[in-house]
Parts: structure tokens; C-alpha cells; sequence
């Protein structure tokens, strides 16, 4: 296929977990992959990236990991420009980059309330204020965001995660409106429980108890997500906009 043909699938936070997933279901050769990753280690990262980009390789895809922080406008809009630089559009956007730094509310931090809410929120902001244009102007695109089923349910100790997450689904259902009429949809998954590095830090009694709550009885895997980010952003999802997809085994459904 063409190199014009090719979808450009931009994914935040691809080097490891769910958006690495990501990257891997929609590598083929009739896309072009991007994605970004950040931490204050950009060496150790580098190295996760690298692995996303070679496993996309391996199944006959092409991605590309660029260090940049989704919580630093600028970082966000040189990203994009590298991306504008050599592919010329954006087909799909999945803000997936996210973090949790829990505590009960009477003790959070305000860096802890800060960082969530800039990385988790308002990352998903300065991209779609970006990929958003350029898609009205395609007058075609698709918009994902990774929400969580805290988002709508709450979860003691995340008062900062949730609200990020609220905030999400919020962004998700008023820009759906606002961009529907140039033919782009916006849609936010909301993931239960899933095995990445993200829940591995939990401790065994707490991942014990919310596996007690998920009726499918088991945790999910990044497979589970990234298959349902890749129908979303498939014709047969079309017509599909402003809508919160649980994907939790029927976790607090
Ligand atoms: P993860 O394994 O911890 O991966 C997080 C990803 O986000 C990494 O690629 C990380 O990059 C990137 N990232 C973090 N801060 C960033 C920043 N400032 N700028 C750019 N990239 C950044 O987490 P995960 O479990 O895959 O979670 C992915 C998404 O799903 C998150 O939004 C999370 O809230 C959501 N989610 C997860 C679960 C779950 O059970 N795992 C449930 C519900 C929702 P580095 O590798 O460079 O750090």
C-alpha cells in the first residue's frame, strides 16, 4: 500500500501497558503508528519505547516512540509537528497516558492532585486541541479516550484518579458534540481492572478484593482494551460518538 494510504494511528503513552496493546493491534502495513512516552528517566524509557516500536516491527508495522510529557503544551505541540512533519495527517488519536498517585483526600498532596489532573486530563485536552484541528480540517478522524470504570463509580482513595477520569468522560461527550458535524467521533473507554505496571504496585489483598468484584472472574489483559480501541476507530464503528465503552468483566456495572 501506498505510504499516503496508510492510517496514522497517534497513540499517548505507548511504551509499555495498555498503550503499548494499543500500538501492537493496530500495527500492519496499512498504518503508520506514533506514539509518546515520559518520565523523569528518559534513558531507562527510551528502552521501553524501543521494545513497542520493535514488537510493531515484528508483526509487519511501522511505529515511531517520541519522548515528549502530555501534561507540557509545548512538548504536546512538538509532537505533532513531527508527526505533521512526515506523515501530513492524524487519522486517530487515543489519549491512553495516564497515572494514579492514591491517598485519602484529607492527606493528598496538592503535587499528587496536580500531577494526576495535568497528565490524566489535561494532557487529553492539549492533544485534542491540536488533533482536533487538523481533523476538521480532514473532515474525518476518530477520537479515543482511556477513561476508567472509576470515572463514573468512584474508588476510595483515588479522589484525584476518579476525578481525572470524570473529567474524561466529561471532555469526551462535550467534544463529540462539538465535532460531529465535520464527521469525527469522539469516544472514551472505561477499563476495569487490567494487568499492567500500573496495577502490579497494588497490594495482594487489595487486587484480591477487586477481583472478588468482577463477575467475569478474572483481571482483564491489555489485549481486552486495545481490541476494543481498534473497533472504535474502524468503519463499523462509524457511527458510533459521545459514547462510554465499560470494558471490566461487568466490573460495578
Ligand atoms: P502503565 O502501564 O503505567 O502505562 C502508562 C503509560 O503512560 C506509559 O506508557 C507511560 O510512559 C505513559 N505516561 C505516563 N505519564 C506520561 C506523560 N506525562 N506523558 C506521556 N506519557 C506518559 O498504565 P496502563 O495500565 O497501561 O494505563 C493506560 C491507561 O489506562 C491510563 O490512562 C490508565 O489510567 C487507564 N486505565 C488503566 C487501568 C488498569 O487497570 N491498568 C484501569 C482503568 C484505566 P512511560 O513508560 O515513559 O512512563
Amino acid at each position: 500500500m501506498a505510504e499516503e494510504a496508510k492510517r496514522i494511528i497517534v497513540v499517548t503513552g505507548g511504551s509499555r501497558g495498555i498503550g503499548r496493546s494499543i500500538c501492537l493491534s493496530f500495527a500492519g502495513n496499512d498504518t503508520r503508528i506514533y506514539f509518546n512516552y515520559y518520565s523523569p528517566d528518559p534513558d531507562a524509557e527510551a528502552v521501553f519505547a524501543a521494545e513497542t516500536e520493535k514488537l510493531v516491527a515484528e508483526k509487519g508495522g511501522s511505529a515511531k516512540g517520541i519522548f515528549a510529557n502530555v501534561s507540557d503544551e509545548k512538548d504536546v505541540a512538538k509532537f505533532f509537528e513531527q508527526i505533521m512533519d512526515e506523515s501530513e495527517r492524524v487519522d486517530v488519536l487515543i489519549n491512553n497516558a495516564g497515572i494514579t498517585r492514591d491517598g485519602f483526600i484529607v492527606r493528598m498532596k496538592e503535587t499528587d492532585w496536580d500531577d494526576v489532573l495535568n497528565i490524566n486530563l489535561k494532557g487529553a485536552f492539549f492533544c485534542i486541541k491540536i488533533a482536533g484541528k487538523l481533523m476538521m480540517k480532514q473532515r474525518s478522524g476518530c477520537i479515543i479516550n482511556m477513561a476508567s470504570v472509576v470515572g463514573v463509580t468512584g474508588n476510595a482513595g483515588q479522589a484525584n484518579y476518579s476525578a481525572s477520569k470524570a473529567g474524561l468522560i466529561g471532555l469526551t461527550k462535550s467534544t463529540a458534540k462539538e465535532l460531529a458535524p465535520r464527521g469525527i467521533t469522539v469516544n472514551a473507554i472505561a477499563p476495569g481492572f487490567i494487568e499492567t505496571d500500573m496495577t502490579a504496585v497494588l497490594p495482594e489483598d487489595i487486587k484480591k478484593e477487586m477481583l472478588d468484584q468482577i463477575p467475569l472472574g478474572r483481571a482483564g489483559k491489555p489485549e481486552d482494551i486495545a481490541s476494543v480501541a481498534v473497533f472504535l476507530a474502524s468503519e463499523a464503528a462509524s457511527y458510533i460518538t459521545g459514547q462510554v465503552i465499560h470494558v471490566s468483566g461487568g466490573m460495578y456495572t
